[in-house]
């Protein structure tokens, strides 16, 4: 199992003793809601760590590592932690969009414009496919 999440969904996830735990763990301290920022390769993704939350193995983001974890430069300075598919609980909110069925570039906000249901992005269009 496990959810198939994206950048800008928001999942929540079990927090126990300053880390997130396995969806599995009944015994957990709390509950928090994380914004994805990032798929990793494989699986899991990368998510930003609130300022109010200390956990153990966050890493902050900096002008030298932003690009190991394929995340946008706009995030250097927040807090991120991987997590794995098997540790999101919930999936608090998905982020509403479509992906362009030519360039796969997801635009947020946009509903299908095509015949059949599908959406093409604007500059794609332009190019006239
Ligand atoms: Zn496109």
């Amino acid at each position: 199992m496990g959810y198939i999440c994206k950048p800008g969904d928001r999942v929540i996830c079990k927090i126990k003793e300053d880390d997130i735990a396995p969806t599995y763990e009944s015994k957990y301290d709390r509950k928090q809601i994380f914004d994805i920022i990032a798929k990793c390769v494989g699986e899991g993704h990368i998510v930003i760590v609130p300022s109010s939350l200390y956990l153990k193995h966050s890493k902050t983001l900096t002008a030298s590592n932003y690009k190991d974890y394929a995340v946008d430069k706009v995030f250097i300075g927040s807090s991120i932690c991987y997590i794995d598919d098997y540790r999101i609980c919930e999936v608090y909110s998905i982020l509403d969009g479509k992906s362009c069925k030519r360039c796969n570039d997801f635009c947020q906000m946009a509903e299908g414009n095509q015949s059949d249901g599908s959406f093409l992005c604007y500059v794609c269009r332009k190019r006239g496919y």
